[in-house]
């Protein structure tokens, strides 16, 4: 049990489209639970993306990447990065640059219906999908291998997708310890019927830890049954775990049928350093309008105080991820507490306040 009174480092990367606005929320939100809880905060900020590329010819400076190494934890808000120029114009992918050269290997994304909110599927759900985030198609963004994808001649391209054992032993190690503290029960979605090298090989690894958590069910869907049983009934899953891009999509998915994209937090994890993002992107389309859900950055930052709370044993820091959710809960539980994703009338601005107020209330 550490009871070190320094303050929590946390650097906050505001992004592009909505970025600013669902930070600057995040913040405010941190800022009233380290008043309620005691704690301390040290927030510095960075400019990533069209931000940095404007005055400093980089959507992602070498130093914003070297304060991200130094902190105790990064906020990370959305990027434009489809819109970016190429590498070599000094387009880089943060959000890339960051999973790949912290080793964050694990992209963890729950999704679960909200009390007193009905969620699409008509069922209520609270599952986590476990995206392995280092490989897959994106598999530029591995260590050893060069583009992810080639164009040999102009009406040729080819996409590369890598599944290694170590990364899929990794994936699916975290998802097991993740079930054996919940409901103990872990689906791997896959395509090995047409990808039967790679994902065979994920099975596989999926199968071996399986083997060492005999308290935790285990079984296996196939990604495009998995999409359909999702509609059906999301309730029946606990833990996913998934390759890549099978992750990204399935998680935005499950988010949207717990009630909205806007809600979905995530959480980048490895071995020694953690980054909270939204699921979403920028979204362009309502930047800057003050119509952006900020609930999905504030629960990611939860997310990070509670992964930074287990690896130290701080039990405040547990409590914080807590009452975040908490009041998260309590502020969209009636139609006044909503935003327009969720249907509601509030703006990014006066949902924020409801978070904060709840936080204050919240027993
Ligand atoms: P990007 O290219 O950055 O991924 P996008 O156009 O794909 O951007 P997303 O951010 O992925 O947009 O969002 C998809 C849809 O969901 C958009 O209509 C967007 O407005 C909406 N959306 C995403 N995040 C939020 C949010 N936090 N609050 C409200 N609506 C959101
Ligand atoms: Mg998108």
């Amino acid at each position: 049990m550490s009871d070190s009174n320094q303050p929590i480092r946390l650097l906050v990367l505001p992004g592009d489209g909505i970025g600013p606005e669902i930070s600057a929320a995040t913040v405010t939100v941190l800022e009233a639970l380290a008043r309620r809880l005691d704690l301390r905060f040290a927030f510095s900020e960075a400019a990533i993306g069209f931000a940095a590329l404007e005055a400093e010819g980089t959507t992602f400076p070498q130093a914003v990447f070297e304060a991200a190494q130094a902190a105790d934890g990064v906020i990370l808000g959305p990027v434009s990065h489809n819109d970016y120029p190429p590498a070599d114009k000094g387009g880089l992918n943060p959000s890339g640059q960051l999973r790949k050269r912290l080793d964050l290997y694990a992209n963890i994304r729950p999704a679960r219906s909200r009390p007193g909110f009905a969620p699409r599927c008509g069922k209520p759900l609270d599952l986590v999908t476990m995206r392995e985030n280092t490989e897959g198609f994106y598999s530029d963004r591995s260590m050893h291998m060069g583009p992810g994808e080639i164009m040999p001649t102009p009406d040729l391209a080819m996409s590369f997708r890598k599944v290694t054992r170590q990364a899929s032993l990794r994936i699916a190690e975290s998802a097991f310890a993740l079930a054996s503290r919940r409901r103990k029960k872990v689906t791997a979605v896959h395509k090995a019927n047409v990808l039967r090298i790679s994902d065979g090989l994920f099975l596989e690894c999926c199968r071996q830890v399986a083997a060492r958590y005999p308290e935790v069910a285990y079984d296996e869907k196939i990604i495009d049954a998995m999409a359909a049983l999702l509609v059906r009934d999301a309730g029946v899953f606990d833990v996913i775990v998934t390759t890549n891009m099978f992750g990204d999509i399935l998680s935005d998915q499950a988010s949207e049928i717990s009630g909205s994209l806007g809600l979905a937090a995530s959480l980048n994890a490895g071995e020694h350093h953690a980054v909270a993002q939204a699921q979403h992107g920028s979204a362009p389309d309502i930047a800057g309008q003050d119509r952006a859900n900020p609930a999905s950055l504030i629960g990611s930052a939860g997310m990070l105080l509670g992964w930074l709370g287990e690896r130290r044993g701080e039990a405040r820091l547990l409590r914080a991820a807590a009452l975040i959710e908490q009041a998260i809960d309590d502020v969209v539980a009636t139609p006044e507490g909503r935003t327009a994703d969720l249907g509601g009338t509030l703006g990014t601005a006066a949902f924020t306040a409801k978070v904060v107020a709840a936080l204050e209330a919240a027993a």
